[in-house]
């Protein structure tokens, strides 16, 4: 069996990964915050983990594997707004949640084998608020219940790698009068009339964002899973409180065993702000034409340790080689496994871009076959994803013999103008003119632009 090796975030280094249960491998991974479209730089850990998803299905069986990811559904963004348009919380956060659906599925990602969500929750999380506050770890203060982080000082902080005076010395956040300790952080907040609420005994009111995950983790994973991912955003303060809430009130299990951070995303170099101009969604860049399938393998370039920086011409450099490798692989049937190579850079902590490496080298030898089961799976060169490459039906053919019969003609009557006419159109269209004596072919190259050429 392939050996996975995984960098852990909370032992800072990258060893062998056995799972508690090789028949049921857990992961849970942070989802996103219900209130609007998902843009660029959140399709990253949805693209990384769906690599790891797919890794470890591979290894250990598709059905032995349960992926966790989230929707948060109640938060004070979302309650903003639902007041700023006037339509109701469970309109925008069901709209957004299925544009997040549509979105990632648009980027080849399988749908994880549970995606709760939050609201269906609170009962879960209501409970563990309540251990915590039997064994001494949070308290009750004005209609809010606080984490003390001080009931688990030694431990806050590890894995991110802070103390707590560090991170009380550095925090420049303002201080509730009724903490604690400036580092406590809410579990459980009130409600007005006017704001979603739950009752508890603490009140009608609202959960706080980190207890979300350590419920929805243990209800449907347990107190101990094997891994834990989400973008390094995350790692403080929201991982280092899910491992506090989690651990102090089920102190018998580990939580996560491996957690994994994925690096930040840039766009053309610069951080993506809206200041900037350079900030757009994933829906925006699918709108534009660019490919689902496109925008996967650009990411996949990248190893997801590293910053990823977005561009344009990655864009349509990668078009192009998904367009050769389509070509190439046409008509062919899958090999029954994808080659070891692929496989242990995959497995070498998700080394991505090195597996895409090899798939060049399968191209370079011409083995399609073993080009299509290695890029399925890493999510490419799937049949649903290449509806966007399908140009046998603009009839490539046909406009071909066209510019041949061009050819022949004005071999006959040494007036070239009608080819030139011609070939200058195909190639406005992104097309690569080849002509030799056996006749004229017709390549999509990087700027290939199938409405163009409908038109010709
Ligand atoms: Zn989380």
């Amino acid at each position: 069996m392939t050996t996975i090796r995984l960098f852990n975030t909370a032992t800072r280094s990258k060893t062998d990964f056995a799972p508690l249960d090789p028949d049921n491998v857990r992961m849970y991974v942070c989802g996103p915050t219900v209130y609007d479209r998902a843009h660029i730089g959140n399709a990253r850990p949805v693209i990384v983990f769906d690599i790891l998803f797919r890794l470890l299905r591979h290894v250990h069986g598709a059905e032995n594997v349960t992926y966790v990811r989230n929707f948060t559904d109640v938060d004070d963004k979302i309650n903003a707004r639902a007041a700023e348009s006037g339509r109701s919380i469970g309109e925008i956060t069901a709209e957004t949640t299925q544009w997040y659906l549509d979105d990632m599925g648009a980027l080849g990602s399988l749908q994880p084998t549970h995606m709760p969500r939050a609201t269906a929750y609170i009962a879960q999380m209501v409970e563990m608020i309540g251990v915590l506050i039997d064994k001494g770890h949070a308290y009750e203060a004005e209609g809010h219940v606080l984490f003390a982080v001080d009931s688990w000082r030694a431990d806050y902080g590890k894995l991110s790698g802070r103390s707590v005076d560090d991170m009380i010395a550095g925090a420049r956040v303002e201080v509730a009068p009724y903490k604690r300790n400036p580092m406590d952080f809410v579990l459980w907040k009130p409600s007005d009339a006017d704001l979603p609420g739950w009752d508890s005994p603490w009140g009608r009111g609202r959960p706080g964002w980190h207890i979300e995950c350590s419920a929805m983790a243990h209800e449907l994973l347990g107190e101990t899973f094997d891994i834990h991912g989400g973008g390094n955003d995350l790692l403080f303060p929201h991982h280092e409180n899910e491992i506090a809430q989690s651990r102090c009130a089920h102190p018998e299990g580990g939580f996560a065993r491996v957690w994994m951070h994925n690096e930040m995303l840039q766009v053309e170099g610069r951080k993506m702000s809206k200041s900037l101009g350079n900030f757009f969604t994933v829906h925006d860049l699918l709108e534009q034409g660019v490919p689902g399938e496109v925008i996967r393998f650009v990411f996949l370039q990248t190893h997801y340790r590293k910053p990823m920086d977005w561009t344009a011409q990655k864009a349509r450099e990668a078009e192009a080689v998904l367009r050769k490798w389509r070509a190439l692989s046409e008509g062919v049937s899958p090999a029954d496994a994808p080659v070891a190579s692929v496989l242990e850079a995959l497995a070498d902590d998700l080394n991505t871009a090195g597996a895409i490496a090899e798939l060049h080298g399968l191209v370079a030898e011409g083995k399609a076959a073993e080009l299509l089961a290695s890029a399925q799976l890493l999510g490419l060169l799937t049949p649903e994803m290449g509806a966007w490459a399908d140009v046998s039906a603009l009839d490539l053919d046909a406009h071909a013999e066209r510019l041949e019969e061009a050819r022949m003609a004005a071999m006959d009557n040494r007036d070239f103008t009608e080819v030139d006419r011609l070939k200058a159109l195909y190639m406005a269209a992104g097309l690569e003119v080849r002509m030799s004596k056996s006749g004229v072919e017709l390549v999509p190259g990087p700027g290939f632009d199938a409405k163009k050429l409908e038109a010709l």
